[in-house]
């Protein structure tokens, strides 16, 4: 057992090791231990090939220790984000749902302010009055935007076997009275039967022709189109979910157009390219698009000519495995 310090001889003893061979297990140029061979038969002289080998099986296994320490933290990561989501999405909850009380108080003590002093505070004071009720009746509805933006998730149905057709119908029912008073036309054909959170599907749908219908251009009655497509090759390139089979709808209108800069960043939260005063909305609609095509594994995007009209696709999977995993999250 040459160049072996007599201890350590001592302790191989112990374990009548005759022969033994000793390769360093290195983790990014540390040593994180080592891998040895034992004979007890008899000494013997180690070959050349089988110390390369055991010094392969060290690099192979300081390999899979490095990969599976950077899977670990990259696990870690993930769960801190998931639980830090989860809190995000508490918070828009609670926040949402708690600022609703004090805001019917204050409504209602100006309703009773106007009602009470009706004819005995002069113009200044009721012009005063009527934007307080006017401030109050807008953050209501941003209260109440931001309560269906965080229900999406927090109270999500589970898939189900959904006919998207009839859940467009619903959604242009929701509508008649805007769809009659602007003379719009909404066509569609056939369209599929998929997994989805049916209520979701048609709050998207509704969204998206809501849209439609508000952005038409002046004097030019909305034609709106919807269909859908299996997914080819070119559209898999803008999802997450390259592949897999999916299904793509678009919702198509000749209203004003987007210009091409803004099409990423009227799916964000609050985002809107006009003033309350020409077209009136909280700028979440489209918000609440992307969370639901998201909550369904899929992606959203528009394609618009400016000036022209816009068209709205969205995918959603038919990759039942997605959604399981999403139901179980
Ligand atoms: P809101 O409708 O309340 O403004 P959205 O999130 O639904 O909020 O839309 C964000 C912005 O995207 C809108 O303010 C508008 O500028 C633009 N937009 C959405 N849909 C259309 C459309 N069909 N045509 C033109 N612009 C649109």
């Amino acid at each position: 057992m040459a160049g072996i310090s007599a201890c350590h001889v001592a302790l191989l003893k112990q374990f009548s090791v005759r022969a033994n061979l000793v390769v360093p297990i290195l983790q990014r140029d540390n040593c994180w231990g080592l891998l040895i061979a034992h004979q007890c038969s008899h000494p013997r002289q180690w070959s050349r090939f089988e110390i390369e080998l055991l010094q392969q099986l060290a690099n192979q296994i300081g390999i899979a220790l490095s990969q599976a320490q950077l899977l670990e933290a990259e696990v870690r990561q993930r769960e801190e984000l998931a639980r830090s989501n989860a809190e995000l999405q508490q918070f828009a909850y609670v926040a949402s749902h708690d600022l609703q009380e004090p805001l019917r108080m204050v409504t209602s003590y100006l309703q009773l302010l106007e009602k009470r002093y009706q004819g005995k505070l002069d113009s200044t004071a009721n012009e005063f009055i009527a934007f307080a009720v006017d401030g109050a009746n807008r953050m209501r509805t941003l209260i109440n935007d931001l309560l269906s933006y965080s229900r999406v998730s927090t109270r999500g149905q589970p898939f189900e076997s959904v006919d998207a057709k009839a859940s467009l119908e619903v959604a242009i029912a929701n509508l008649k009275i805007a769809i009659n008073e602007t003379g719009a036309v909404v066509k569609y054909d056939s369209l599929p039967q998929i997994m989805a959170d049916a209520s979701q599907l048609t709050q998207l749908f509704q969204n998206l022709i809501a849209n439609a219908i508000k952005f038409r251009r002046e004097n030019v009655p909305p034609q709106i189109e919807i269909g859908a497509a299996r997914s080819e090759k070119e559209n898999l390139a803008r999802s997450p979910k390259k592949n897999s089979s999916e299904w793509l709808f678009w919702v198509r209108d000749n209203g004003i157009g987007i210009e091409p800069q803004y099409g990423d960043r009227i799916f964000v939260i609050f985002q809107r390219l006009h003033g309350r005063g020409k077209y009136p909305g909280t700028g979440i609609g489209l918000s609440i698009c992307k969370k639901i095509v998201e909550r369904h594994g899929g992606s959203i995007w528009v394609e618009s000519e400016f000036g022209k009209g816009s068209t709205f696709h969205f995918t959603i999977p038919e990759n039942h495995d997605v959604l399981v995993n999403e139901i179980r999250a």
